[in-house]
């Protein structure tokens, strides 16, 4: 059942403070180009409240807190992409957040990097769950393929990088979408969005984010030389809104342990800011007793469960029972409510007409109703 109406969506006590994070991005002391004070710039400039820097197989640092201009300041954070090197092709990449010590040692066991990033701590995403071969750029398949492992926070749903490598299929459409990369992003990958609902059909808490995999990459072409998808497109694309239970501090140690505990418990949802900002976007869920939050796990107790769904802008969604069915929200509406005893858990996805093309805009972690 859809009915629709203005409902209450915050809940004293419940987390509600959004902040706009952009994360999963390399500088020069991986493979990308920039610096940590460009990434900051470019962060303040496009209005985000923080950024997560992951090189490959380092961590940096010294880089950590928060920088400021013209009266604006962005929280900068530093995790990491492990990969195992000696790999060929390198399969299995993982963001790591908050261990606070350089795990990339580890990575010849994905099993035992998980175990040892939760001891420390920290959490563990699988990055670019499906991330396949492009030939024309000597490009790999760098998917995950260890789908055995468990203890993991979650897997990255949304690689806006990677889906370049399923748009373009030679050298031309490599050169068109250099130039006019708002086209580029459609939406995660179906094969991940596979991947996450088989996951959380069989129960698992696994919590979604959306990385940008920004690079900032030069490109040369005779005279011209530009820098390609830079980090201010970037920040303007995919992210990760995360909810906070009171808004920042400025405290760096205060504000990083708040932000890291909101992503472990899936207190966030995957937003595709450009064509038009997801701030704003909330799903709830009530019953009789307990009010729950996305991440959150609410017990029926042989009663029912009511969601509400709240939009920036009224649009059309879908609420997505893992392994059951999708109930469609239809209508040019701004909320939706739907009732149901069925436990499972549920998650929002929203898509928005972009530049001639449907495209993702809003996914959202799931309610786990036991
Ligand atoms: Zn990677
Ligand atoms: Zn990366």
């Amino acid at each position: 059942m859809i009915i629709t109406g203005d409902n209450i969506i915050s809940q004293p006590g419940k987390p509600n403070n959004e902040i706009v994070v952009n994360l999963h991005m390399h500088t020069a002391y991986s493979d990308g180009s920039g610096s940590h004070d460009q990434i900051a710039d470019a962060a303040i400039e496009t209005g985000l409240d923080a950024v997560i820097i992951t090189d490959h197989n380092v961590l940096v640092t010294g880089k950590e807190g928060y920088r400021e201009k013209n009266g604006r300041k962005v929280l900068v954070l530093i995790g990491q992409e492990i990969h195992d090197q000696a790999r060929k092709p390198q399969k299995n990449h993982m963001l790591v957040f908050g261990a606070e010590k350089d795990l990339a040692p580890l990575a010849s066991s994905t099993q035992q990097l998980i175990n040892q990033v939760r001891a420390a701590g920290g959490l563990s995403f699988i990055a670019h769950p499906y991330d396949p071969a492009l030939p024309t750029f000597n490009e790999d398949d760098i998917s995950w393929v260890d789908w055995s492992v468990s203890g993991y926070t979650g897997i990255e749903l949304w690689n806006a990088f990677s889906e370049l490598k399923m748009v373009v299929h030679n050298k031309l459409e490599g050169l068109f979408f250099a130039l006019f990369p708002q086209l580029i992003a459609h939406g995660p990958a179906q094969q991940v969005l596979a991947i996450w609902d088989d996951l959380l059909k069989q129960g698992r808490k696994i919590v979604a984010i959306g990385g940008s995999d920004a690079h900032a990459l030069p490109m040369s072409l005779g005279p011209i030389h530009r820098t390609i998808f830079p980090y201010a497109f970037h920040f303007q694309t995919v992210n990760t809104h995360i909810l906070l239970p009171q808004g920042l501090t400025g405290n760096i140690d205060t504000d990083k342990k708040m932000i890291y505990t909101a992503l472990s418990n899936g207190h966030a949802f995957v937003g595709y800011d450009l064509p038009q900002s997801t701030r704003g976007f909330r799903f709830t869920a009530q019953t009789k007793e307990q009010h729950g939050v996305m991440g959150d796990t609410l017990s029926l107790d042989g009663g029912s469960v009511t969601f509400q769904i709240s939009l920036p802008v009224p649009c059309e969604c879908k609420l997505v029972h893992a392994g059951g069915d999708t109930i469609i929200c239809k209508g040019n509406n701004q909320n939706f409510t739907h009732i149901t005893s069925v436990p499972g858990a549920y998650r929002v996805e929203c898509r928005v007409d972009y530049l001639g093309k449907q495209r993702g805009w809003i996914f959202s972690n799931p309610i786990y109703i036991s």
